[in-house]
């Protein structure tokens, strides 16, 4: 097993936190490493809705280009790899890569996303990040004015009051699911419509969505369906690493990233409560800041400027 000198700070994942926190820590010329398996969580999306700067831009080209930024700073070294395991050691962590080389960095952000749990929906995957979405923030408007619907009864009342804003033709489609009267009755003054019947599948051609289909055969003409999809860790890396999860199963994070283990820092979806790319850039700014400022404090004995969990901030 080939182990290489300590980097400064390793990245676990090259998306939007990844590679912002990159160039944070590059500007600083810090010696930085990103790892990255490069299936950020988006890539299924036409376009990424409301990046200022980018808005519609196609994911893979945001980071295509952040990958091109990045190689104006020799101190970082972005490699298309995936980390198996994370250790702590005496200085602080030591990876283990695919083909079990070893890399050990002194901080170690975890810029790894989220998957989300689409549901099970014959047909979902045809339409999902354009038609079949789950932030109407994100894909909302390339549905305006559409017949648009809510799939399935948990929090439908929120949502569908949500999607009426892109869109009056709003149905909840339960499938299932059960409302109270009062939620139904809050959905009708608003005019909002409800179908308790099961949906079967999804129906559309190369990729536009006509339909969603039910169980009794009939169909429902639709363009666009919000669904519910769940963000799940990818991995054990954090928590393998002793780190505490949160709320909806994001790393419990301070306000710069730091997590429960002195050292380990998570950005992105990983350790956020709404996650979309805006958010992503800019923990890894705060996140790559926090790095440089610790690594500052460690080298030169002084407490850290910036506020950390656990650690006293300098008055
Ligand atoms: C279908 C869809 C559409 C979306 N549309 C929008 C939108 O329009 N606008 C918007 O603002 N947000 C949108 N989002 C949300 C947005 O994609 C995320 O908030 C954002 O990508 C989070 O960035 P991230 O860097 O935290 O994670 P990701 O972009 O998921 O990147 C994480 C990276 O880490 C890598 N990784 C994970 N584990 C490892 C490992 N062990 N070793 C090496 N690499 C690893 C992954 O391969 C990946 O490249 C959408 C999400 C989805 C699912």
């Amino acid at each position: 097993m080939e182990r290489t000198d300590p980097w400064e700070c390793v990245i676990v994942g090259g998306g939007a936190a990844g590679l912002s926190a990159a160039m944070t820590l590059g500007r600083a010329r810090r010696r930085t490493l990103v790892v990255d398996a490069g299936e950020q969580s988006n890539r299924a999306a036409h376009g990424i809705g409301g990046l200022l700067g980018h808005d519609g831009r196609p994911p893979a080209e945001l980071y295509a280009l952040g990958r091109e930024e990045l190689r104006r700073y020799p101190t970082v070294t972005v490699r298309d790899a995936s980390v198996r395991t994370a250790e702590r050691s005496d200085d602080g962590f030591v990876l283990t890569l695919e083909g079990d080389e070893q890399v050990a960095a002194r901080r170690l952000v975890l810029a790894t996303g989220m998957r989300y749990a689409v549901p099970e929906l014959p047909g979902v995957d045809a339409f999902w990040g354009g038609a079949v979405f789950h932030c109407p923030y994100c894909h909302g408007w390339d549905v305006r004015d559409g017949r648009l619907a809510v799939h399935g009864a948990d929090h439908a009342v929120h949502r569908a009051l949500l999607l009426r804003c892109w869109s009056p033709d709003v149905v909840v489609l339960t499938d299932g699911g059960a409302l109270s009267d009062d939620d139904r009755e809050t959905l009708r003054v608003a005019g909002v419509a409800v179908d308790d019947r099961r949906v079967a599948g999804l129906r559309g051609t190369d990729g536009t969505l006509e339909a969603a289909r039910f169980a009794d055969g009939d169909e429902r003409p639709l363009d666009g369906i919000l669904v519910l999809a769940p963000l799940h860790q990818r991995h054990d890396l954090a928590t393998g690493l002793g780190a505490a999860l949160g709320e909806r199963g994001a790393v419990d994070v301070d306000m710069v990233g730091q997590t429960t283990v002195l050292g380990l820092y998570a950005a992105g979806d990983a350790g956020a409560m709404m996650p979309n790319v805006a958010g992503a850039i800019a923990d890894g700014v705060r996140a790559g800041a926090a790095v440089n400022d610790a690594l500052i404090a460690l080298e030169h004995g002084v407490p850290p400027m910036m506020p950390r969990r656990g650690v006293p901030a300098r008055d």
